[in-house]
């Protein structure tokens, strides 16, 4: 039988991923302060401690419910460019998904490569550019692929993982052309992108926190 992931499941990894990204703010907002406008960590934690606590207070009985509340939440709360760009992330690639409590990993692989799209239409940048991009791509290509060559969805968010981590650490030696960093262009060389270390620690969550629900499931 396919495996499915979900509702629960998915709430389990959207907590850990927003427990990341409060934790890890005075980080963010050290990096972003030498190559951006210093804003990215108080954003992030802005809207995923606003999500953590509408996680805490509704249930959803669909994943696409509960994928439409998190992006829209985050739009809401964070503002500015990232607000659209992570919001995007969530709400992006709805259509994808099915009106149902679970859903497979080539379900959740095309959801997650139609909000990358989103994102390229509505801000305009491409990979290599410098942004949270070159950590969300080559996590969706990695979930892509983990689909069609038939792993695990433990094994898929480990890749997915991996290859957020890899295209952050990639995306140090890139020189922004987009968005307010563009301003510090060669002083950006040799950092990370705040964007793509934020998606780095969404997909961190993702699959530590899947990984949690295998564990409860176990005892
Ligand atoms: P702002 O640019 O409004 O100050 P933040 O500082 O919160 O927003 O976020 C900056 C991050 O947003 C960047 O590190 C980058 O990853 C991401 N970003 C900005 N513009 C774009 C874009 N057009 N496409 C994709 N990601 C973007
Ligand atoms: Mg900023």
């Amino acid at each position: 039988m396919e495996e499915r992931l979900t509702v629960e499941q998915l709430t389990q990894m959207l907590r850990e991923a927003a427990k990341r990204i409060i934790e890890k703010e005075p980080y963010l907002t050290k990096i972003d302060t030498v190559i951006g406008d210093g804003d990215h960590g108080i954003g992030m934690k802005r809207g995923f401690t606003a999500l953590r606590n509408m996680l805490e207070q509704q249930e959803f009985s669909t994943v696409d419910q509960l994928l439409r509340a998190s992006g829209m939440e985050l739009v809401k709360t964070m503002g500015g460019a990232s607000g659209v760009i992570f919001g995007t992330m969530f709400t992006g690639g709805l259509m994808m998904l099915p009106k149902s409590s679970s859903m497979t990993l080539p379900e959740l692989a095309g959801y997650l490569a139609q909000g990358e799209q989103a994102i390229e239409r509505r801000g305009g940048a491409r990979a290599g550019q410098k942004t949270m991009l070159d950590a969300l791509i080559p996590a969706v290509e990695a979930l892509k692929k983990a689909a069609v060559s038939g792993m695990t969805l433990e094994q898929a968010l480990h890749q997915a993982y991996l290859g957020a981590v890899e295209g952050m650490e990639t995306s140090k030696n890139m020189r922004s052309r987009t968005g307010r960093s563009k301003n510090f262009q060669e002083a950006t060389i040799g950092l990370p992108d705040p964007g793509a270390i934020s998606t780095s620690f969404i997909f961190q969550g993702f699959y530590e926190g899947y990984l949690k629900t295998k564990k409860e499931d176990a005892q």
